[in-house]
Formats: structure tokens, sequence, C-alpha cells
């Protein structure tokens, strides 16, 4: 059952149902009201009737009485003048004489009206039942006793007829019906009598009296119902669909906006209770759908940031551009309003290095800070994220370091990298990489690979526990973005270096010649290249084993590349065959340079271990030079004088150098 026909079904039964109560209590009551007025009429024709008859009756006893006296007197004639002035009198119809004759008085039988045939009824007698034939007078006796010893009888009467009832019934006000032995009653009166009602007058009569027609109040009353019965239909009607209306639309909007339609409004009728639910409605949808769009908006940035950040990390090695587009996009994501990425140094394991940073971070510089010290460096090395308020320079136990920034909140997550296996350091490499690989190189080896941190979420708010899961995803994501620039780093050294020696290998040796034959081709500048090789190496491998000859190898890379300078490149691109470049170098200057490569070498035996433990041997070496520009123009060409050189030297019984034949 909907609301709206309850709501029709409760105002109609409240309207109406007083009104059809009230409707049949008028009636009852109206009813009630005219059989008791009824009743009354009734009773009181029927006290008139009683009385108009005994009224009627005494007149007649009184003139029977009267005549029967004059009799009395002995006077006859002053009888029968008696009857005479009665009956003249109207006050009976007529009077018989009877008797009179036993008297000697046969003067007259009767005076008036001729005594009718039927019945008569004596004024005074009370009759049950109607006689058998029609009552045709009321009369009364009156006896004389003569002195002759006869009676004398007077009998006066009226005549019961149709005029003798008018005269009754218009007394009474009543119509009257003589229910006697007639075989149509007599009846008189309107003929408008409602009820009729027996007397109990001495005289058959039935009493009619008006009864009150109730019938057009009944029409008014159910009229007035019918009308009162439509007006409630109408007036529920129209209540309940303009109580119901409002609601029915402010669920339909409702259904709408459920179904995901934020542009769903409820049209406001009036300013009550439904139409302020309307309103609040509206509002609340429209401050739902602001939401959806700024949480949409968001997401969309959101969603062009990640994009921005993974085609970063797929197309670019660049660590710090990688770390920058993190940061930024962490940034987005937690409305930081500043922010750091901080590696470990490669060269001080303790010290956390700036290498991204966001926003007004007020320290002036690159921040630097020690593992454990500050803020950030407590937090790194906690190795556990953290958020929170930064309170009078206090962040919890620990209080911030000027090195750092200053600032309201922070949420920093601190980020460990994979182990990244990387060959032992050598001399050679650390000179042949820029310092900003080597650092990398470094940091790998390491648990904490540096740490995340965000400060100041913009409108006050704190950081909380979501936006830390948050920048746990963007610390691996850094995290993986240092490993993999490692990892590439790793590779391409590996494809370019010697593993035993770390040094250079064939293969970027050829690449670095021909680059160098370019450049001094062009510019004209000479370069020095050296052909270096073990005297009589062999014998030290079939002596002490080839594990042995390794470390000679390794030793003598070492010694190579600590009497060359910064720009020099050392190569082993054989088994024991070494070469080394030295740019803007003359063949005086290759020559002193191979000079020292064999003092270094000879003047200080070289310790080794092997089965039998500790031991030093003499290793010495032999060296070719020849030089760009000079003795040849092409990487091949300068390495094959080299090479000739070389074994110019070795001939020349080894442990020394020799310049190549122009
Ligand atoms: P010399 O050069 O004085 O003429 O005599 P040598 O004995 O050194 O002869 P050569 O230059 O031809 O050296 C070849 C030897 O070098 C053979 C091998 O025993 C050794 N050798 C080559 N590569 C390696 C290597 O990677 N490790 C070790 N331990 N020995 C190697
Ligand atoms: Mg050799
Ligand atoms: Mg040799």
């Amino acid at each position: 059952m909907s609301l709206r026909s309850r709501l029709t079904t409760a105002f109609l039964v409240v309207v109406l149902g007083p009104v059809l109560v009230g409707a049949v209590f008028v009636a009852a009551i109206m009813s009630h009201l005219a059989e008791s007025r009824e009743a009354r009429l009734a009773d009181s024709a029927a006290a008139t009737v009683d009385s108009t008859l005994g009224t009627i009756c005494e007149r007649i006893q009184a003139s029977a009485a009267a005549v029967a006296l004059n009799h009395r007197s002995g006077d006859e004639e002053n009888a029968a003048e008696m009857a005479r002035l009665v009956v003249d009198r109207h006050v009976v119809d007529g009077i018989v004489f009877s008797g009179l004759e036993a008297a000697g008085s046969v003067e007259a039988e009767g005076v008036g009206a001729e005594a009718p045939r039927g019945a008569w009824i004596d004024c005074g007698a009370e009759i049950a039942v109607a006689p058998e034939e029609p009552i045709v007078a009321l009369a009364s006796q009156a006896l004389v006793a003569n002195p002759d010893g006869s009676v004398s009888v007077f009998t006066a009467f009226r005549v019961v007829d149709r005029n003798f009832l008018a005269s009754v019934a218009v007394a009474a006000d009543a119509d009257l019906i003589l229910q006697d032995g007639r075989a149509r009653p007599l009846s008189v009166g309107g003929g408008d009598a409602g009820s009729w009602d027996a007397t109990d007058v001495f005289l058959p009569l039935r009493i009619g009296t008006a009864s009150t027609d109730l019938t057009p109040m009944y029409w008014t009353l159910t009229a007035m119902v019918t009308v009162s019965a439509i007006c409630a239909v109408a007036l529920a009607s129209w209540l309940s669909r303009s109580t119901t209306r409002p609601l029915a639309e402010l669920s339909a909007a409702a259904e709408r906006v459920a179904d995901g339609d934020l542009d769903a409004r409820v049209p406001v009728h009036g300013r009550d209770e439904v139409a302020q639910l309307a309103l609040s409605f509206n509002r609340m949808t429209a401050q739902t759908q602001t939401y959806v769009q700024a949480l949409t908006a968001s997401r969309d940035q959101m969603r062009g940031q990640l994009g921005w950040l993974g085609q970063t990390l797929t197309a670019t090695l660049d660590l710090d551009r990688i770390l920058e587009v993190i940061l930024d996009t962490a940034m987005i994501t937690t409305n930081a309003e500043a922010g750091l990425i901080m590696l470990v140094d490669v060269a001080d394991a303790e010290q956390l290095l700036q290498r991204a940073g966001e926003g007004a971070l007020g320290t002036g510089g690159p921040v630097t800070i020690r593992l454990g010290e500050g803020i950030i460096g407590s937090i790194a090395a906690s190795g556990a994220p953290a958020h929170g308020r930064i309170v009078d320079g206090r962040f919890g136990e620990w209080s911030r370091s000027p090195a750092e920034p200053d600032a309201r909140t922070i949420v920093a997550v601190p980020f460990s990298g994979r182990h990244v296996p990387v060959e032992p350091e050598h001399p050679g490499m650390r000179r042949a990489m820029s310092e900003d690989e080597s650092g990398a190189v470094d940091a790998e080896d390491r648990g904490v690979l540096g740490v995340l941190v965000l400060y100041d979420r913009v409108a006050s708010l704190d950081f909380d526990q979501g936006d830390v899961e948050t920048l746990k995803t963007f610390a691996g994501q850094a995290a993986v973005a240092v490993e993999n620039v490692l990892l590439h780093r790793q590779a391409q050294r590996l494809s370019l270096t010697d593993p035993l020696t770390g040094l250079w290998n064939y293969r970027f040796m050829q690449t670095s010649l021909r680059r160098e034959a370019e450049r001094a081709r062009r510019y004209q500048r000479p370069s020095a290249v050296l052909a270096i090789d073990l005297d009589r190496f062999k014998t030290v491998n079939d002596t002490y084993g080839h594990p042995v000859g390794d470390q000679v190898l390794v030793e003598l890379a070492r010694r190579i590349t600590s009497q060359i300078r910064e720009v020099d490149l050392a190569f082993r691109h054989g088994g024991e065959e070494f070469t080394v470049l030295l740019p803007e170098t003359d063949a005086v200057g290759g020559a002193a340079v191979a000079e020292r490569l064999g003092r270094a070498c000879a003047d200080r035996p070289f310790k080794v271990n092997d089965a039998e433990g500790g031991r030093e041997l003499r290793v010495t070496v032999s060296v070719g030079i020849a030089v760009l520009g000079e003795h040849a123009d092409t990487a091949a060409g300068v390495l094959a004088a080299a090479d000739e050189a070389l074994y110019e030297a070795k001939a020349a019984g080894r442990d020394t150098w020799r310049i190549a034949a122009d």
C-alpha cells in the first residue's frame, strides 16, 4: 500500500467517519423526536375525543333528565316543551317518550329527529366489542315513576352519523373511523393521517393523527453526507498528492543519484519540511558532485603524472631526472609543498646526499646529513617510515639538524636496495669513470639506499598512514630506478672492462684508440701508445701455477695505473699484454712513462700467495712505444708499430723499452 493511498485512507477515515456517525445520530434523534411527537398528538387527540364524547353524553343525559324532571312535576306540556327546547337548541337530536300511555298522556311519542334504526349506545355504558349492527345513536334514558305505578321513559339521543363524527373530529383535530357493524366503516377527516390508534372510549373509534414525514430530511441528510464525502475525497486526494509528490520527486532524484547521475536536482516547492529536505538533498548532491569532480581531476592529473613517471622510468637512465619525476609525482599525489630525495653517499656510507629537491626547502643548497643525525638521518637509519608534526624543531625523540629543512609536517620513507653484485674496486677503474658513476657504485652494497622525504602538506593538513603507503610505492620506484641505473652501469662496465684486473678491455681499447687517432689527426696533437708485455711470464705460470700468474697480472695492473695520469687509459687486451694510451704525449713523454713503469715493476718485488704461503717475485716488463701522428695515423697502425718496438725491446734483452722506428 503506497504512502499516498494510506494518507488518503487516513484522511477519509478521519473526516468522513465523524460525518457519517453524526448523520446517523441526527437521523436517529430526528426519528425519535418525530415518534414521540406523534405519540403526544395521538394521546391529546384521544383525550379530546374522550372529553368531547363525555360532554355530548352529559348533555344527552342532562336533556333526558330535564325532560323527565318536567314530566314528573306532572306537567306533560312542560316536558314536551323542554324536549322541544333541547332539540331546537341542538343539545340532542331527539327525545323518545315511552310509557306515557300508562300515565294517561299520549300527547307525543317523541320530539325531534326520528329515532334511527340500529344499535344505540347508552352513554356511560362500556362496550368492549363493536356491535353486530351499525351504531346509529348515542342515547341516555331517564325513568320517571308515575303515581299510578307505571314508569315513563324518556330517551334523549344524538344520531351518530357522518356529521356527528365530523364534529368530534374537528374538535379533536384528528381523523376518525367508526368501526361498527357497517360494511364500510364510517370515516371522517382529511385522510392525511399517518398513524391510527384505538381508543378506550365507549364508541369503537380509531383516531388517526398526522405523522411526521422524515423522508425529505433523510434526503437532505444524505445529500449533505454525499457532498461532504465528495469534498473529503477531493481534499484527501489533493492533500495526499501534494504531500507525496515532493517525496516522489525526491525519491526519483535519489534514484538517479544512486545510478550515478549527479546532475539530478529536486524541484523545491514552498518552504515546508519536505522542501527543506529537498534543499538539503540538492546541496548534498552538488557537494558530492564537486568532490567527484575534484577527485576526477586529481585522478586525471595523477594518471598523467603516472604516465609521465612510467615514460621517464623506461626512457631514461638519467638517475637525477628519474628521481626528480618520482619526487614530483609523490608531491602531487600527497599535496606536499616541498620534498627531498636523499641517497647514501659513495665515499662515505654514513652520509646522505640530496639528489632531488622541490619546493621551498630553505636550506640554501643541497642538503647533506649524516645517517642517524637530525630527523631525516634518524628516519633513514631506523629504516622505518614515519610521519607527523615537527613541533619546536622536534619530531618525536629526534630534533632537527640545522642542515635539514624547517617544516610543520613531515613524512619520510627510507628505501633500501637489493644487493647488486659489483666487482672489486680497482684504482684503474676509478680513474677511468666519472666521480658520479663511481658514487653510485659504492651505494649499491649498502642496505639503506636513501630516503624520500615530503614536507608541509597544503592547507595545514597532516600526512597520514595513507600517504606513507603511497610513498612506499614511490620510494620503491626510486629504489628500483637507482638499482636499474646501477645495474645498467654495471652491465656497461662489464662489457668494457676486464674482470680480472678491472682495466679496460680489448673492445674499449679499440674504441678509445680509434677516437684518439681521430682526435690526433684533427688537432695534430700527439698521443703515445705503450705496448707492455711481461718478461718470461710463462716461467712464472709454469713454476708457481696459473693463480699466482693471475695475482701478478692484478698487481701489474695496479702498478701501471699508479704510474699514469688521470686522463691516461690502461687496457689489458690479451693474456699478459697491456696497452696504455697517453693523450697529449709524444715519444719522449712516452719513453719517460715506459721507463717509470719498468722501474715500478723491477724495483719492488711482487708479493703473491701460493700454496706454500707468501712469496716475493721479481717481475720485469718490456715496453714498445709508438706515437699517433708520428709512427702511424690509425689505431691498427699505431698498435702494430708499438708491437714492433716491443719486439725490439724483447730482442734487446727485455726489462727495457724501445721507440718504434720512423
Ligand atoms: P717473453 O714475453 O719474455 O718472450 O716470454 P714469455 O714467457 O712471457 O712469453 P709470452 O709473452 O709469449 O707469454 C705467454 C705466456 O703468458 C703463456 C702463458 O703462460 C702466459 N699467460 C697468458 N695469459 C695469461 C693469463 O691470463 N694468466 C696467466 N697466469 N698467464 C697467462
Ligand atoms: Mg706476451
Ligand atoms: Mg711475455
